[in-house]
């Protein structure tokens, strides 16, 4: 008699419900659960005319890629269980809005964007750091550093390794109203340190050492990779030459 996870995988995905049909695309092949195929499958639809839009917006048709946007979040939206298409639409919608200049709308859209949620604490910094771009646009400068340190203060150390890149952002955002960045970010600068096992670099302001940190840590291995790459050396034996 087979074992119950034998005859009852686990979708590879999400770990917690029953496999059950093969999900093969790129170099991915797994079995999935039906929630996780659906999560896929409204993730392929919306990265199949990825290029598209994109085409769309950079030859100046807004109007056109936000229609595409929508006929895809109507076609797949009784699917999108977790949320991911809602989310990613109106990241989309908000970066559309912007590209195209219209800004007042496009905050709108990133206030719609806000209210869906975060997957993680990034998700978040990525929302902050959008409506401080479109504020920048409009001249509300203090606003925009405003929006981005009130997401920023949401911090989770699981996502530590995310710091690094965000620094530059604080910094650029504080210069533009005459100001240094605020002490009060050095412990989160230092716990992004910690996380790539190096120290904040020592500079003359805390700005220019948060931007030598985020060039350093570039291409770094974070602690969850390093902790992984051990794990994955351990695992084969520890007897290779
Ligand atoms: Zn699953």
């Amino acid at each position: 008699m087979q074992p119950p996870s034998e005859i009852t995988p686990l979708c590879t995905l999400c770990h917690k419900h029953r496999a059950i049909q093969r999900y093969t695309r790129g170099g991915f092949d797994e079995m999935l659960c039906a929630s996780c195929l659906d999560r896929m499958a409204v993730q392929d639809a919306s990265e199949d005319q990825l290029l598209h839009r994109l085409d769309l917006a950079r030859r100046g048709q807004y109007d056109e890629a936000l229609a595409c946007l929508d006929a895809i979040w109507e076609a797949n939206r009784h699917r999108d269980h977790t949320g991911w298409l809602a989310r990613s639409v109106a990241s989309e919608r908000a970066h559309i809005l912007y590209e195209a200049g219209r800004y007042e709308e496009a905050l709108q859209a990133c206030e719609a964007w806000a209210l869906l949620g975060f997957e993680n604490v990034t998700d978040r910094w990525f929302v902050g750091s959008t409506k401080a771009s479109i504020l920048q646009a409009i001249g509300r400068h203090r606003e925009a550093l405003e929006a981005f340190e009130e997401a920023f203060s949401h911090q989770d150390s699981r996502y530590a390794s995310g710091i690094p890149y965000y620094l530059p952002r604080l910094v650029e955002l504080s210069e533009k109203v005459g100001q240094p960045v605020d002490e009060k970010w050095r412990r989160v600068a230092e716990a992004g340190a910690e996380d790539f096992a190096v120290e904040l670099p020592v500079r003359d302001s805390l700005g220019e050492s948060m931007r030598a940190l985020a060039a350093m840590t570039q291409g770094m291995p974070s602690k969850r990779e390093r902790e992984w790459k051990a794990r994955q050396s351990g695992g084969d034996g520890g007897d290779a030459p």
